[in-house]
């Protein structure tokens, strides 16, 4: 479809049986299985080539160069999976195709980071995936026809294996066949129904110390939910540690009088409980029933801890996303913040920092702003927000992080640290606006300041104006403008 279209992800926690359990265990092992036949034989034709090479043998003699494309990987492993796999009848194929899959997808991206293709940090060749590493196997959608859903809205269909020759499978069929989720799926059902929202792919893993399904659904058509009643036009955001936001509109039940928003801590809270389930698994002997518990109630903890977060952060960008028609935010550097070499920047800090989740902060507002037509404007990350006065525009040569009242010498104003960036921050994104419509008025079709409301325009009556007739609204954006 040329339709255009936005990927985004559904998760849900699921509540199996122990078989469902078991055979989802059995599905996770079969995708770790495929993904680690993948790596070994790419490496074996890496390792081969190397040693013709280091033999004296001419390059057009060299053993062929095996193709790492999925195109190639899938059809081979299904050539050869009677051979290495022969009990692959009682997984669906789907685990085994998705270990391949992200096999390929690995060794593309060592490849691309090998030629200098790929942002980002270096990525090295794929490792082997051991039963320690994270479980997951990926369902794709064929199942289109009979549905994901029971008619509930409760459960989730687990796709069997056609012809397993494990006689409990075709014993169980109907009772394996329907996951239990923890909430009720009616909203995704419904836009799935409609047509609104199609599902390509569910991805079900082990993580957190529950299973939980992921849905990867293409959302056509933006879809502009009516805002709740707007606050304010402008909501700008400073990231902190004292404060995990500083809002230049306080907002009720949200943050107090002069817009902090109350840092949570959730990791800080339970680094008691993490320091004595460490001990207690460093006390066990490897490999042992106790060890196995105290793992897992260890990875539980840390799934409540991530989860709590989440949590959090969606009540917060909630709010801002719907309240406001813009929203104003840094674009922090959070991985050169928290960088090792950083001397300066003290371990419990730099823990806090990844504690707060500012990114998964800004990717949250990034899509509610898109579905409530709404934008988030991001400023510059050398733009002087703390250092300067936002009262008289004097910055300031350097200010400690310990300094939490920002006084300025020239005005002679004092003012909360956070607040203060909160209110340049604010004037920063609002200068962006002002000097992006006045460029940009004239030489697009839609000019950014021309229709930012918050509901569908109504087509008109036909006959009349025909040509507006098709007009949706325009497409929201994210504007990442530079000063
Ligand atoms: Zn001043």
């Amino acid at each position: 479809m040329d339709q255009p279209y936005r990927n985004r992800g559904v998760l849900v926690s699921l509540d199996p049986t122990p078989a469902q359990a078991q055979l989802m265990r059995s599905y996770c092992g079969a995708s770790r299985f495929a993904y680690n036949w993948a790596v070994a034989i790419a490496k074996e034709n890496l390792d081969t080539r190397k040693r013709e090479r280091r033999d004296g043998i001419e390059e057009a003699e060299l053993t062929i160069k095996l193709s790492w494309s999925q195109y190639s990987m899938t059809p081979l492993w299904n050539s050869r999976k009677d051979e290495v796999a022969p009990w692959h009848r009682d997984v669906t194929w789907h685990a085994f195709c998705s270990g391949v899959t992200n096999a390929t997808i690995a060794l593309k991206n060592f490849d691309e980071s090998k030629k200098g293709v790929r942002k980002g940090e270096p990525v090295g060749f794929p490792n082997f995936k051991n039963r320690h590493s994270k479980q997951s196997f990926t369902l794709i959608n064929v199942n289109r026809s009979r549905g994901w859903f029971s008619m509930d809205s409760r459960h989730v269909r687990l796709i069997l294996p056609r012809f397993a020759t494990d006689p409990r499978i075709a014993r169980r069929r109907k009772q394996l066949q329907w996951l239990h989720t923890t909430e009720s799926l009616c909203r995704l059902k419904k836009k799935v129904a409609s047509g609104e929202w199609t599902i390509q792919a569910v991805t079900i893993s082990f993580t957190g110390g529950r299973w939980q399904a992921s849905f990867s659904v293409r959302q056509y058509s933006v879809a502009i939910t009516s805002a709740t009643k707007l606050l304010g036009p402008i909501m700008a955001i400073d990231f902190g540690v004292t404060h995990l936001a500083t809002l230049s509109v306080p907002v009720m039940r949200l943050s107090d009088a002069s817009g902090n928003v109350e840092n949570p801590r959730h990791l800080e809270a339970e680094l008691k409980r993490l320091a004595k389930l460490d001990r207690q698994i460093s006390r066990c002997v490897k490999g042992s029933k106790n060890h196995a518990k105290f793992r897992l109630r260890r990875q539980r903890l840390y799934g409540r801890i991530s989860r709590t977060r989440n949590l959090n952060l969606h009540r917060l960008s909630t709010t801002l996303a719907g309240s406001f028609e813009t929203v104003v935010i840094e674009d922090l550097n959070v991985v050169g913040m928290v960088k090792k070499s950083k001397k300066n920047t003290a371990k419990a800090l730099r823990r806090s920092i990844l504690d707060a989740g500012f990114y998964e902060l800004r990717r949250q507002l990034t899509y509610k702003t898109e579905d409530r037509g709404h934008r988030v404007v991001v400023v510059n990350r050398f733009y002087p927000s703390s250092k300067m006065c936002s009262h008289c525009g004097e910055t300031k040569a350097k200010l400690a992080l310990s300094d939490r009242v920002f006084e300025c010498s020239k005005c002679g104003i004092s003012l909360d640290r956070d607040v203060n960036a909160a209110r340049n921050i604010r004037d920063e994104g609002n200068r962006l606006l002002t000097n992006e419509a006045s460029t940009v008025a004239g030489h697009q079709p839609e000019t950014l300041n021309a229709d930012l409301r918050d509901r569908e325009t109504k087509p008109l009556r036909r006959g009349r104006g025909d040509r507006y007739q098709s007009r949706t609204t325009q497409p929201a954006r994210t504007l990442s403008l530079l000063a």
